[in-house]
């Protein structure tokens, strides 16, 4: 009897090594993630603030608010320039707040904070300061949709293209468009509105990647949840690498504890909760797996103090 067991046994043993790879393709890594560059830089841009009480960061934190910092990242590469993320629309640091909100502008007030920026604070503003000229940028690459990513978009040229993930450009035309974050004015600046060209290739678990430079440096992530099209962006720096998660995460608690996000009245900070939990344990995944990797949060109040703001660069 302990035979026939044993026969089975590796019967069963050899017809597993033999069958083919069944994983999906989206739990296949096929990209090797660390491809340091040693010509790559980050520029942090400090673009703005708006306050937001912790426990809409993550469930079971504080209902206190704090100023949660709004974040844009210059990325620079010999082969091109371009930018992550584009903070709020310029309307907000010139007193135009209201004919920018627009008919909503009450509800909005009620609901949310607007944001605070100062003059010069938008993304443009700031380029120029830097010494680069907007219109130089190659390409915005936007990690979803709402108005404190993509509103900066304004105050650049038309003529810079801006790369969203899929399924991201409907949610402007939605009713509810406005509670949900979008705001159709972001997209009607007269730029280029391209839904990333996804890879099969996938990372970390996620299922679709798009390796920008063509060589591992910046490998954008889908990772829908936040947004339908929601992106992370994997910066391979030569010092170290650096994720930005953009809102799949907010605060450090969601994937440490873990702890979902929470809701504000009737907006809720994920479309999709359950896929935007599933993006926050594979990020939880990261932290334990490769705790070399800096997980950048676009609006972590605790982590900001220790980040390099410009012109301090990242290399
Ligand atoms: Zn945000």
């Amino acid at each position: 009897m302990r035979y026939v067991r044993k026969i089975a046994l590796a019967l069963a043993l050899a017809v597993a090594a033999a069958a083919p790879l069944t994983l999906p393709a989206s739990a296949q890594e096929t990209r090797e993630w660390r491809q340091p560059n040693a010509d790559l830089s980050l520029t942090i841009l400090d673009t703005g603030r708006i306050a937001m009480p912790d426990s809409y960061g993550y469930k079971g934190g504080p209902d206190t608010k704090q100023d949660w910092p709004i974040l844009a990242f210059l990325v620079q590469h010999p082969n091109g320039t371009v930018l992550i993320d584009a903070g709020c629309n310029p309307a907000f640091a010139t007193g135009k707040a209201k004919e920018y909100v627009g008919f909503i502008y009450p509800l909005a007030k009620l609901i949310f904070d607007l944001p605070q920026m100062t003059p010069g604070q938008d993304v443009g503003s700031q380029l120029g300061a830097l010494g680069i000229d907007p219109a130089s940028i190659n390409a915005v690459i936007a990690t979803h949709g709402h108005i404190d990513h993509i509103g900066g978009v304004a105050s650049l040229p038309a003529s810079v293209p801006v790369y969203m993930g899929e399924g991201e450009v409907p949610e402007f035309s939605r009713w509810n468009a406005d509670l949900n974050g979008f705001h159709k004015l972001d997209i009607e600046t007269g730029n280029d509105f391209r839904t990333v060209p996804w890879e099969a290739e996938g990372l970390f678990g996620f299922g679709r990647t798009w390796d920008y430079f063509g060589d591992g440096s910046m490998v954008l992530i889908e990772a829908p949840g936040h947004t339908p099209g929601s992106l992370m962006v994997l910066l391979n720096l030569e010092s170290q690498p650096i994720l930005l998660t953009g809102d799949a995460v907010y605060f450090k608690q969601n994937y440490e504890i873990p702890a979902p996000k929470g809701n504000l009245f009737l907006h809720k900070a994920d479309s999709d909760s359950t896929k935007a939990m599933q993006v926050i344990e594979r990020v939880r995944a990261i932290s334990q797996e490769h705790p070399d990797v800096l997980l950048l949060l676009s609006h972590d109040v605790a982590q900001f103090p220790s980040l390099k703001i410009a012109p301090e660069v990242y290399r």
